[in-house]
Formats: C-alpha cells, sequence, structure tokens
C-alpha cells in the first residue's frame, strides 16, 4: 500500500473536478491510497504526462483511459 505519487496536486484526490462521485471516498482508498497502477488518471498520466489527463477522468475509468492511450 503506497500513496500515489501525484497525490499531492491530483485534482480527484483533492476534489477539484466539477462532481465529486458518491464513491470517491472509496476509490481514493482503493486507488490514491492503495494501488494506482490501475487507475485512468494514473495510466495516462505515467505514459502521456500530465497535460494528456482529461480534467474530467475518474479513476476507475480504465476503459477510457486505455483508449486515450491507444490513440483513439
Ligand atoms: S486519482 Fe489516480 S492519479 Fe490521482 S492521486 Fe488517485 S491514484 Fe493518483
Amino acid at each position: 500500500m503506497n500513496e500515489c505519487e501525484v497525490l499531492a496536486t491530483c485534482p480527484f484526490f483533492n476534489d477539484r473536478m466539477a462532481e465529486k462521485p458518491a464513491t470517491a471516498g472509496l476509490f481514493k482508498n482503493r486507488y490514491c491510497l492503495g494501488d494506482n497502477t490501475n487507475c485512468a488518471r494514473y495510466m495516462v498520466f505515467k505514459t502521456l504526462g500530465r497535460a494528456a489527463v482529461p480534467v474530467d477522468l475518474y479513476p476507475n475509468q480504465e476503459e477510457r483511459a486505455r483508449a486515450i492511450l491507444a490513440g483513439s
């Protein structure tokens, strides 16, 4: 269990996204404070960089992240 390396500046973790899902706390525990390797935001950040992460991408949107990484 490790804190995500971008936790301090992540809009999702710091509740700066337009909408806050009811499951936000659960996601924070699962991804941000647990295993970030399956976090959609982290996947895009790690491969394409911070600027490529959509402002409205949620941690559980893994399929959307894969599509972005695939270039679609
Ligand atoms: S939402 Fe993803 S990128 Fe942001 S702090 Fe949590 S695990 Fe890291």
